[in-house]
């Protein structure tokens, strides 16, 4: 017998009227490409997306047809966020950060028929435009005294010439909550990058996922600054959120420097904020440099790396500023897990505390996950022996877009499909999963494994290391030791042996490196994580070379 309530598709689009009708009032604050701050309420962006909705027909954009963006955090790319998914379209964010032969690939597999781009971009767009094959329509993401006066692009419009041509007398159209709402492409630090093609279905599952108390915990008191970029998995959902919850929204635009930053959270009130550890270090190093301190700042989410636990610490004891560590992937909308305390861990010391707080969490309801030995046998969850995570759930990938790779997932005994995340884990007894490293960075030394991110988390706890990766370098006895590679921070002094003695006691000793490299950076891919390949492919041999 099926139940008798009313059905309803869980449709993008239904975010943005419930921000509208409900938290009509609250604001939306973006600083803009042209450098100042723009405001706009729920109600505004919300009209302004229908206009461009109605843009997007003019355009002859057809439902399930992709439309890409390669923009900063900003209300117009809000508005595209609804406007492109909320008429049955497809939104491609583009990351810009990538090199320009990949984001021809990725526009040309992904059959992008329109561009949308922040001025900052104009470059960029310069040099891809006659090399793209299927995008027809540039549009500059500015008014039109911001337009440049003699680009190289045909057929470029302007945003607000759109917006202007059309007025919001539109209902958003009523279809099947699987049709496909926008699409994100993996990082191809290994292969081609992959197409991961979320559904309306999906994404406002994971907004109500991510929204819960016991994960990201959004609420309509917030003000929230996603420092994670919207072509980062769509900023962790937070533009979803943020409607689902009436949340005011403070966008920072191209302005990701400690100084940017700090001074948007004091003026805006923000209380909440999300991003990748390296960006928390630039906003850490300038507020400690200038005897800072953050008067409503009291959350914010890292994740997309592992973050240091000594980071935690400081946000915590320094700032007064928790931090919630959460892990996902692209294949995963992202958000998988949260490291949220339970009510038994009310008595527990800091140093307990802190250290439940640095795993990667919990699961939100709606994951399900589990690690598997090399047999595929489902290992226990005793927090010490370690395994391949693997996840399933309604917001996780079932297949790449356009079939890329074949089937990723693998079945479990019941012919259920489980997804492979890439990650070696331990999961304890409360559910906390622990994250030791990918699988691509683990350190096979004499054939046991070294987790490369327990050994960063402790070089970066010295207070002279301002950054560290940990890699898997070639040994002529071993096949593999630990190097750790570290950047000081400025003027601080400290030699290898200091580092090196900073282990003592901390780990086994067979863990610990067996030598280090100081340089002046560590390079980063295009959302924000450190490039372990780039540097095993600088010094895998060192280890050979010293004998
Ligand atoms: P990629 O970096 O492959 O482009 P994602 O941005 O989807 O793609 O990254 C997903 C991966 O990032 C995860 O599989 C995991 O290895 C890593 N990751 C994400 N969050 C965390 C975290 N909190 N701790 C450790 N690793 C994390």
């Amino acid at each position: 017998m099926n139940g008798l309530m009313m059905q309803q598709p869980l449709l993008i689009s239904s975010l943005l009227v419930h921000a509208e009708r409900h938290h009509g009032d609250q604001e939306v604050v973006s600083r803009r490409v042209e450098g100042d701050i723009h405001r706009c309420t729920y109600r505004e962006l919300a009209a302004r997306s229908r206009r461009m909705a109605k843009a997007l027909a003019t355009l002859g954009v057809q439902p399930g047809q992709r439309v890409a963006t390669l923009a900063w955090n900003g209300y117009r790319h809000m508005e595209l966020y609804y406007a492109v998914s909320g008429s049955g379209a497809v939104l491609h964010t583009l990351n810009p950060r990538l090199h320009p032969d990949h984001v021809v690939y990725i526009a040309d597999h992904a059959e992008d028929q329109v561009l949308f781009f922040d001025m900052t971009f104009l470059p960029l767009i310069e040099a891809i435009a006659p090399r793209v094959k299927t995008i027809k329509t540039f549009v500059a993401m500015t008014d039109r005294a911001h337009m440049p006066k003699d680009s190289k692009v045909a057929n470029l419009l302007c945003f607000e010439d759109l917006v202007d041509a059309n007025d919001d007398r539109f209902e958003w159209p009523v279809f099947d909550e699987n049709q496909a709402s926008s699409l994100c492409y993996t990082s191809g630090t290994t292969g081609n990058p992959k197409g991961v093609l979320y559904s309306h279905r999906s994404t406002v599952l994971h907004t109500f996922g991510i929204a819960l108390p016991d994960a990201l915990n959004c609420s309509s008191r917030d003000t929230i600054l996603p420092v994670v970029p919207m072509f980062h998995v769509n900023a962790w959902g937070l533009p979803y959120a943020a409607c689902m919850m009436g949340s005011k929204l403070v966008f920072p635009g191209p302005g990701l420097d400690g100084k940017s930053l700090y001074e948007l959270f004091e003026a805006e009130r923000v209380t909440m904020s999300a991003g990748v550890p390296t960006v928390w270090q630039g906003l850490l190093a300038y507020v400690e440099a200038n005897g800072l301190k953050f008067s409503t700042m009291r959350r914010t989410v890292i994740g997309g790396s592992a973050c240091p636990p000594a980071m935690m610490k400081t946000f915590e004891e320094g700032y007064d500023v928790q931090v919630l560590h959460a892990w996902g992937m692209t294949e995963m909308s992202p958000v998988g897990t949260a490291a949220v305390l339970k009510g038994k861990h009310a008595g527990l010391s800091r140093e307990q505390r802190l250290a439940v707080q640095a795993t990667q969490g919990r699961v939100v309801y709606g994951v399900d996950m589990k690690i598997v030995g090399a047999n595929g046998e489902e290992l226990p969850w005793d927090g010490k022996v370690s395994g391949e995570l693997l996840v399933r759930g309604p917001w996780i990938i079932s297949s790449y877009f356009k079939g890329e790779g074949g089937d990723p997932l693998v079945p479990d005994a019941r012919g259920r499909g489980w997804f492979p995340t890439g990650d070696v884990a331990t999961i304890d007894a409360d559910g906390y999963m622990h994250i030791t490293d990918r699988s691509k960075d683990v350190i096979k030394s004499g054939g046991e494994w070294i987790g490369s991110i327990d050994l960063e988390n402790i070089a970066m706890a010295h207070p002279s290391v301002a950054m560290a990766a940990c890699i898997a370098a070639r040994h002529a006895k071993w096949d593999e030791r630990p190097l750790l590679i570290v950047v000081k921070k400025p003027g601080a002094e400290l030699t290898r042996e200091e580092l090196l003695a900073f282990f003592e006691g901390r780990i086994a000793k067979w863990w610990t490196p067996d030598d280090v490299v100081f340089v002046d950076a560590i390079p980063l891919g295009a959302t924000g994580k450190m490039l372990k390949n780039r540097l095993r492919e600088q010094y895998g041999d060192r280890l050979l070379a010293a004998g």
